[in-house]
């Protein structure tokens, strides 16, 4: 009605909208009204829907038929359930468990009753009111109206009879209550997934009531009353099973396990998969749906039944569950979708003021458009081209290690020592820092606070952006539909007269624009800097620009060129060949497959590692356009691949052996994800292997030899080749690798012809030994020129190439896979051990393996994991806590406990990150960062507090750099609203969803 009538008035749909919401809100609000509620009416209603022969929701349908199968049990034990029929007026029988349901939110509520079920449920609407129940707070949301009452089971009256009524409800209370658990556990029908609360939130609820009832745990039974309720109890598990289902074999063991393993009925859902196995619909089960402490309770009652079971089903059951529990989650990452895009150039801070998208798709705008254009349109995003920042103006290093002139100074000599204070040279040596206020030019100085990736403000026309944009737009659209331009030309008019408005009613005065970055002084200064010092990113924080004389710059880079490896002499040696021989050489064989797009080389250089102490430094092959910058990328992702396959085919292993090969990880997700999964053993017997390490290849990138790189390249790839060939069902030498289009795929190829495989320009096919070439082609023609003289790398892998962190992980892997094979063939048991070991590129971590640390001492040669040729280096901070990428994880108590480490502690100096406000970027960025960071430390933390506290310090950071704490709260508080009504640590989410306002009075918002 009250639709109907806004309709006639002629609102807008969007007012329409809010209307019916407020509607809706009302409606579970009836009850606050003065409403006479005809119950005669509600009755026939509820009545009816259970006579009908097909229920009208789901959610009936289901607990129908479950209810069906128990009365089936129960009567052909003598409890007799016949008035329970359809058509015999059931919601009038008395003494009853009854279950009420939700048509809105699906939700069960299991309860028991002297009285009928619709008695009882006519007062639940009376206390509904004042009542804060989940059930309740259901019923004021959705409205009674949607609520509808089910009895379930009857219990006959001669069992609890007796002379007086208390004594009576007593006993029917004894008889009711296992049978109202045992309800509950079936349907599972506790918070949250149904509506029912148990254990001491339950007792809080009902602690008005006389005997207050403990149900948690059935340890000590120690009253009558007690005793007699875990008999019952003790009856009530093996009630549900008929003689001729086969698990009713273990009814006997089960009271025991109870006692044992708590109250919830893991033995149930045990014997129910052992059923399943028995009938050969194991593979059926989906595990998904458990929750993952329920599979570990299952694992470990298990474990201890398997005396009792059928060794067969236990060894087939554990497996599959071992298999789940201990594969690691896959981290999904989402394609970009094939939407249309608006390429706008983000020259000017006006463009802020402009909702490109929303003026683009306003139905008054859109509708001069043609119809078949509109919803290409609708479908637009607007990606932003943003200005470079300014990195690239204040940086020399890359022209210092090309060029690598050396002064034929003294290091008592260097000019640095005169012209810079003190407190930037550590230990009275030549410059090294990240302090800013070496720059005694305050502009500049601020500017390099702001740090490299900022864009300074060009004030450029924001209008002639928005133009060609919008130019540029048009023309891909009108081409791909062959729909003619001028179409356009009305809607186009119209976008750009709304963006005008924008911009001209907040515009200030016009500016004038800037044209140069750095004024005339800032300049002079910067090349007096570039003259004596050399401007670096800082590893691991590049946004921060580090200071390093440019004497003590080169003379580390010449030394790091002229090193002897230690495993087998130089890493890098002179070449005999000039550079254009080498260019020349490389167009000839890669332009064969379509891989060569430069005909510049590599260079190298490197940044100061400012966390360690001393400062050292980080080489890095200058490769961002080289000869073979194409080669490495498709390299990248034919590698990534295999490792993928490799990953894939290590699960299926774990699963059949409990055995983990593939300890490469892609990052932290992997780690964190699995880590709050994973529950350790509570048996004291295991406390002593409780042990964390984490470790580091120190120069990995610069010792492996090349020989038994290839090797080991060759082995992990064959190993790959053969699972293809399982999943492409053809023979190994029929399968290839297809990359192209960013897709990666295995496919069924004839025997090529050419060598190194199938080539066009947009994609690459290729086999087993077309790839072992291509490789080993990379591996071998790594060359760097560094002040006009050619090197090669003749140990190691170029850092900082596309391919060089699949190549280091297939590398390991080769190593890694090989010594769980030698450990499985002698010793099961230690080979499990291992299957928490987690490794990124160079950086490794193991949790709980008593193995480890005699593994790791060895060299693969002498039965241990790893090369000689590497040396890990033990980086732990003790047993009990380590850091691993970006976590904190330590153990206490027997829990592990991950937080989010801040690296930020370990600089000297105050690390700048996160995009700055003052930047020339759109303002959803910082925003967006602030999201993706929640995102991670939701991920990562185990505790509420720790989330909490990370996102407090990141708004403050985020607020100094001129985000708004408002906007920074909306974007916290949906966050946490997705997550619905319980987050992943078991809290509610009303708790800390208010938690950032706290601090906000700490910060004061720069004007
Ligand atoms: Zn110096």
């Amino acid at each position: 009605m009250a639709d109907g009538k806004v309709q006639e008035a002629g609102a807008s749909p969007e007012q329409q909208g809010e209307f019916s919401d407020r509607v809706r809100g009302l409606r579970g609000l009836e009850h606050v009204r003065k409403e006479h509620v005809q119950w005669k009416f509600v009755y026939h209603r509820m009545q009816s829907e259970y006579d009908r022969e097909d229920p009208k929701y789901r959610v009936a349908k289901k607990l129908y038929r479950v209810a069906e199968q128990v009365r089936a049990d129960l009567t052909r034990q003598g409890i007799d359930q016949s008035v329970m029929l359809r058509n015999e007026n059931a919601l009038r029988v008395e003494g009853v468990i009854y279950a009420i349901y939700c048509t809105r939110g699906k939700e069960l509520y299991i309860g028991q009753t002297s009285g009928s079920a619709f008695t009882r449920f006519q007062s639940h609407y009376w206390a509904c009111k004042a009542g804060n129940k989940p059930l309740y707070k259901r019923m004021k949301r959705y409205g009674w109206r949607r609520f509808y009452t089910v009895p379930l089971e009857y219990i006959p009256a001669e069992l609890y009879h007796a002379s007086n009524s208390t004594e009576r409800v007593r006993n029917f209370r004894r008889i009711a209550t296992p049978r109202e658990l045992f309800w509950m556990e079936k349907l599972h029908t506790y918070v949250p997934r149904g509506l029912n609360v148990k254990g001491a939130q339950r007792n809080r609820h009902r602690k008005g009531r006389k005997g207050r009832a403990r149900w948690r745990r059935l340890q000590k039974p120690q009253s009558d009353l007690e005793q007699s309720k875990l008999q019952l109890q003790e009856g009530v598990v093996s009630l549900p099973s008929s003689p001729d289902v086969p698990f009713s074999d273990h009814a006997g063991v089960i009271p025991a396990y109870g006692r044992i393993f708590g109250y919830r009925d893991y033995v149930r859902r045990v014997s129910y998969l052992a059923h399943l196995w028995n009938m050969g619909m194991l593979h059926t089960v989906k595990l998904v749906k458990y929750a993952d402490r329920n599979l570990w309770k299952m694992t470990r009652v298990l474990d201890a039944a398997q005396s009792t079971m059928n060794p067969e089903a236990t060894k087939a059951i554990l497996s599959m569950l071992r298999a789940y529990l201990m594969v690691r989650p896959q981290v999904q990452t989402e394609k970009p979708n094939g939407r249309r895009c608006i390429m706008l150039a983000w020259k000017s801070r006006e463009l802020r003021r402009v909702p490109l998208r929303m003026i683009m798709t306003q139905p008054k705008i859109i509708a001069h458009l043609p119809p078949e254009v509109r919803p290409q349109v609708e479908d637009v995003r607007v990606v932003r081209r943003l200005i470079p920042p300014i990195g690239k103006l204040i940086f020399n290093y890359s022209k210092v290690a090309r060029d690598l002139q050396r002064d034929d100074l003294n290091e008592a000599d260097c000019p640095c020592r005169q012209l810079f204070d003190e407190r930037f040279r550590p230990e009275q040596g030549c410059v090294l820092t990240g302090d800013v206020n070496i720059v005694r030019l305050c502009g500049l100085r601020q500017l390099l606070m702001y740090g490299p990736r900022f864009r300074v403000r060009m004030d450029a026309e924001p209008m002639a952006a928005l133009s060609s944009a919008l130019d540029e737009f048009i023309a891909r659209l009108s081409a791909g539909l062959a729909v003619d331009k001028a179409m356009f030309a009305i809607w186009r008019r119209k976008v750009l007269a709304a963006c005008q408005t924008r911009i001209r009613s907040h515009s200030i005065a016009s500016r004038g624009a800037k044209h140069h970055v750095l004024s005339g002084k800032m300049q002079k200064y910067l090349r007096f800097l570039h003259k004596h010092l050399v401007l670096v990113p800082v590893d691991k924080a590049s946004n921060n620009v580090a200071f390093v004389c440019r004497r003590k710059y080169v003379e580390a880079l010449q030394t790091e060129l002229s090193s002897t490896g230690e495993a087998s002499g130089d890493a890098y040696v002179s070449a005999v060949e000039s550079v254009t021989d080498i260019v020349g050489r490389h167009k000839r064989e890669l332009s064969k497959c379509h891989l060569f797009d430069s005909d510049k080389l590599a260079y190298l250089y490197w940044l100061p590692k400012m966390h360690k102490r001393p400062v050292s430094q980080r080489f890095i092959a200058g490769s961002a356009s080289c000869t073979t910058t194409s080669l490495s990328k498709v390299l990248s992702d034919v590698l990534n691949f295999v490792l993928r396959a490799l990953r894939a085919r290590d699960d299926d292993h774990i699963g059949r052996t409990g055995v983990r090969r593939f300890f490469v990880v892609n990052g932290y997700e992997d780690v964190a994800d699995f880590l709050a999964r994973w529950q350790r053993s509570p048996d004291t017997a295991f406390h002593h292997t409780r042990h964390l390490h984490t470790g580091d290849f120190s120069t990995m990138y610069t010792t492996i030899p090349h020989d038994d790189l290839i090797r080991c390249l060759k082995l992990a790839l064959k190993e790959a080749w053969t699972w293809g060939a399982e999943l492409t069902k053809v023979d190994v030498k029929e399968v290839a690798i297809q990359c192209g289009g960013g897709d990666v795929k295995w496919v069924r190829t004839r025997a090529l012809c050419a060598a190194n495989g199938y080539h066009s320009k947009s994609s690459h096919r290729l086999n087993l030994d077309g790839l072992i070439s291509l490789v080993s082609f990379l591996v071998s023609n790594t060359y760097l020129v560094n002040g006009g003289q050619l090197r090669r790398q003749a140990v190691g892998i170029p850092m900082g190439t596309n391919c060089a962190p699949p190549i280091a992980n297939l590398y390991l892997y080769a190593y890694e896979s090989s010594f769980i094979d030698k450990l499985m063939a002698h010793c099961l048991a230690e080979a499990r051990g291992f299957h928490m070991t987690f490794r990124l590129i160079d950086d490794v971590l193991s949790v709980d393996n008593i193995h480890w640390v005699k593994y790791r001492s060895l060299s693969a040669e002498e039965g241990g994991i790893y090369p000689r040729a590497l040396t890990l280096n033990d980086t732990n901070v003790s047993v009990r806590e380590v850091h691993f990428l970006g976590m904190s994880i330590s153990s206490n108590a027997g829990a592990l406990r991950l937080n989010v480490f801040d690296k930020r502690k370990e600089f000297p100096f105050r690390v700048r990150r996160y995009p700055h406000m003052q930047s020339m970027i759109p303002t959803s960025i910082p925003y967006g960062v602030f999201v993706g960071q929640l995102h991670r430390y939701y991920r990562i933390c185990t505790t509420w507090r720790d989330f909490v506290k990370h996102a407090q310090l990141l708004a403050e950071t985020l607020v100094r750099q001129g985000c708004r704490w408002r906007r920074l709260q909306e974007k916290y508080r949906s966050f946490i609203a997705l997550r619905g009504r319980t987050l992943r640590w078991g809290v509610r989410s009303v708790l800390i969803s208010h938690a950032l306002r706290a601090t906000r009075g700490a910060v004061s918002q720069p004007g």
